[in-house]
């Protein structure tokens, strides 16, 4: 145990091993998957994060708030994508223990981590994670971590750390806030005022992404009866997580801790009702998508736009490949004009552009190429309008100021749409991401993203309508055919004749 004296600074120290493991996509994600998003070490954490409002400038600003200093170990996101190799997760968290070893004595440990990882050996690798830290550091060291709303929580996970603080918004806009929390909460740890208290429950419900937009019910009345309880005296904290369906493994699904000061009847008390709130909510978490035919005639039919189309079943962030071509190909045989398609990750696409050069012509099968399941490679012709590094800085009202990089990115004009072409899968967050290649948004008739509900966050302020389309792939809200193995079951929406709900039976047959 460390001994602070007074005038010395306090340590801190963080580490991040973020992956969202679909398991069902073909993408394995090894550590290349990782340089390919951002894999920083020691210092360059601080030097990329700092100022920024994400999870890490949250905690840089409260530990300089609280006069703390953030000791960085490593941060390594991937995009989401299939089953971390062995090699990739034990690397990180090899790096990540050593570094916590190398900056002792520490007085704290404070975790970003996601929360639905899942390497090729182990279901729940912030399970390992934590407790491999919690081994390391000992029992009396607090040991904090932030996560996010789409983590599947386990009981491993929950004794572990000291206390579990998720995010409350979808589309995540809170990551610094909850930063700032986690080391308002650890500073009182290592003060002897906080003694946690932890309630845990797993309702047995497994919402699909869509339904757990927080801008509207049930999520907003979920959530709305947390922040309430959270005023209460005592309760320090409450997580509700809405999990991760795609990670397939037994605690995959929403889950809701609760966290008081030394008082576990009330722990309990308010996770109970919670949990029996989002049990009763159940069948609002269904998600009833629009058919493309009928988005393209609403499209049609506007006057001004522009109208936001969200291809859900290929979204990247949730590890589905970003080159799925249902939409482009319905979107171009209606011969829609005054559009822009965003986007579709191929990198051969980029490469053929680039060779075409700016001003000239270029024919090329565009994606299909990952999978099967969304959509055979387009043949399109269209115009080189710009070729472009990818980099730009988030504006909007998520991760604002972070650096994104889209990789090598070409802008095709085919039809009368303009096509953004990567190198990177990225979903579309940020308006940014238009503006940098010379898109105006806003004078756009109609936005197609790839995007289960991230993108409202930007889009929303802009569009007219935003349409959630019927589109299949490895994000589909049907997740009845998806054929999961090891999650607990009977669970919603999968079991429903089980669990008495009847109803959605046709809805999950349609
Ligand atoms: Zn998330």
């Amino acid at each position: 145990m460390s001994i602070a004296f007074s005038g010395d600074f306090m340590h801190l120290v963080t580490g991040t091993i973020s992956h969202e493991t679909n398991v069902f996509s073909t993408i394995r994600t090894d550590l290349e998957e990782f340089k390919k998003r951002l894999l920083l070490r020691g210092e360059e954490v601080i030097e990329h994060f700092k100022g920024t409002k994400t999870p890490v400038g949250g905690l840089l600003d409260g530990c300089e708030e609280h006069g703390l200093e953030l000791v960085p170990t490593i941060y390594a996101s991937a995009t989401p994508s299939g089953k971390i190799t062995d090699e990739a997760f034990e690397t990180l968290l090899g790096e990540m223990l050593d570094g916590i070893r190398a900056a002792r004595p520490i007085d704290g440990v404070v975790l970003h981590l996601h929360g639905a990882g899942v390497s090729e050996s182990c279901d729940d690798i912030e399970g390992r994670i934590l407790s491999e830290v919690r081994n390391l550091i000992g029992g009396d060291v607090p040991l904090v971590s932030t996560f996010d709303l789409h983590a599947n929580h386990t009981r491993l996970m929950v004794e572990m750390a000291d206390v579990l603080i998720g995010y409350d918004t979808y589309p995540h806009i809170d990551g610094y806030d909850r930063g700032l929390e986690a080391v308002r909460l650890v500073k009182r740890l290592i003060d002897g005022s906080l003694k946690p208290t932890k309630a845990f429950r797993q309702p047995s419900m497994m919402p699909a992404l869509q339904a757990q937009f927080t801008g509207r019910p049930p999520m907003t009345r979920l959530m709305e009866a947390a922040h309430e309880m959270e005023a209460r005296e005592g309760v320090e904290t409450i997580t509700v997580a809405a999990g991760f369906p795609w990670s397939d493994f037994e605690d995959a699904g929403l889950s809701i801790i609760v966290t008081t000061n030394d008082d576990q009847r009330l722990a309990d008390a308010c996770a109970d009702e919670l949990s029996g709130l989002a049990w009763s909510l159940r069948r609002d978490f269904l998600v009833r998508p629009t058919p493309v035919r009928e988005a393209i005639r609403r499209v049609r039919a506007t006057e001004e736009g522009p109208i936001v189309l969200a291809d859900i079943g290929d979204n990247p962030g949730g590890g589905a490949p970003c080159d799925g071509t249902v939409v482009l190909k319905a979107v171009l045989e209606a011969g829609l004009e005054d559009g822009v398609f965003a986007v579709i990750a191929d990198l051969e696409a980029v490469r053929m552009a680039v060779k075409a050069g700016v001003g000239n012509e270029v024919t090329m099968e565009l994606g299909g190429k990952t999978d099967e399941l969304h959509g055979a490679p387009l043949r399109v012709t269209g115009l080189v309008r710009l070729i472009s590094d990818g980099k730009f800085v988030a504006k909007g009202p998520m991760g604002t100021g972070s650096e994104r990089d889209m990789g090598r990115t070409a802008v095709l004009r085919v039809g009368g749409v303009d096509l953004i072409v990567t190198d990177k899968r990225l979903q579309p967050t940020d308006l940014q991401l238009y503006r940098s290649l010379g898109i105006e948004p806003t004078e756009k008739r109609f936005i197609v993203v790839k995007s289960s509900v991230h993108y409202r966050a930007a889009h929303e302020p802009i569009a007219k309508e935003v349409i959630e389309l019927d589109t299949p792939g490895l994000t589909s809200p049907r997740l009845a055919g998806f054929g999961f193995r090891k999650i607990r079951r009977p669970i919603f929406p999968l079991d429903v004749e089980m669990l008495g709900i009847t109803e959605l039976k046709t809805m999950e047959e349609e």
